[in-house]
């Protein structure tokens, strides 16, 4: 059919973008299945803050699949975000964040597991009741649980965010605005929005040595947290002078590979159970 309309580019094109959607196609086949397959793997990176004392984890979704290998989250879910897929992966990763913070040595008492929670359904009644019956049943400090939200799709509707974020904030979970400055967060929604903390995306991170205009947003995001009473996360914290850089304030949280990488949730539970 490409050649019909003429021109090698036409058929390259054709192949490639074939290709693509073979490949996404079978990933949205191949999702439906990975829960009951055990395909997924939870990692956990570590957060300190400016002294290096742990604070926390994000949890963080691996999926090893049986012939194509490792497929990174930034992959897959935004293909399962597009089905309903996303919703039995969620509540997955939920309840086995829940049963690892159940593992937690009680000296730990104080540390919060982050977990990301697609924007797409977190407005969803029934989200919000698995999670309460999930946070009874398992008998957790409400406050040692964060749902991260990225703050594009938390956007969406805000109207219905604020119902959102308010009934998570009843059941006593934490709320975080992930990747926060790549959204459009006014400062009347962000006063209307009762989180607990923000997180600045690792792009501004990734900058901030060599670009003053990054430098200055981490300022800026830092000043918001102080006059909200925010915590402040940087994510992405991968070399010494992010990590210099960082230096500058010392109540921010510190996430990112020059402190810690991501390892699976059962070795780093047995690491700081220890
Ligand atoms: P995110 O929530 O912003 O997570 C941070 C990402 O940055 C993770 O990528 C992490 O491995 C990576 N990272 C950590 N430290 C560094 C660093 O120093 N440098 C660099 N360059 N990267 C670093 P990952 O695990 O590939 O996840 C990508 C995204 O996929 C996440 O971004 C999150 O939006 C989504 N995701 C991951 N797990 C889940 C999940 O269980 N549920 C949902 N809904 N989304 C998830
Ligand atoms: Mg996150
Ligand atoms: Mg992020
Ligand atoms: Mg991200």
């Amino acid at each position: 059919k490409a050649k019909e309309k003429g021109g090698n580019r036409v058929t390259f094109f054709d192949n490639s973008f074939g290709e693509q959607a073979k490949r996404r196609f079978e990933i949205e086949q191949d999702l439906r299945k990975a829960i009951s397959q055990n395909e997924f793997t939870l990692y956990v990176q570590s957060q300190f803050n400016s002294q290096q004392i742990l604070k926390g984890g994000e949890v963080l979704l691996r999926w090893i699949h049986p012939q194509k290998g490792f497929i990174s989250p930034a992959e897959f879910i935004p293909i399962a975000e597009e089905s309903d897929i996303i919703y039995d992966l969620d509540c997955w990763v939920l309840k086995n964040a829940l049963s690892l913070i159940k593992k937690l040595d009680k000296r730990h008492a104080a540390l919060s597991i982050s977990v990301n929670i697609s924007g797409r359904h977190f407005h969803e009644p029934r989200f919000l009741s698995l999670l309460k019956t999930q946070l009874d049943s398992y008998k957790i400090q409400p406050n040692q649980l964060t749902i991260e939200i990225i703050e594009g799709t938390l956007l969406n509707n805000i109207e219905s965010a604020i119902e959102a974020v308010q009934l998570l904030k009843n059941l006593g979970v934490r709320v975080s605005i992930d990747d926060f400055g790549t959204g459009y967060s006014s400062l009347t929604y962000l006063k209307q929005l009762p989180i607990q903390e923000l997180k600045i995306d690792r792009s501004f991170v990734f900058d901030a040595p060599k670009d003053n205009n990054d430098k200055l947003i981490i300022d800026m995001i830092v000043s918001l947290g102080n006059l909200f009473q925010l915590d402040v996360v940087a994510e992405g914290v991968e070399n010494q002078s992010h990590f210099d850089l960082l230096q500058e304030y010392p109540q921010v949280i510190l996430q990112g590979y020059h402190l810690h990488k991501p390892e699976p949730a059962s070795e780093w539970l047995k690491k700081i159970n220890n």
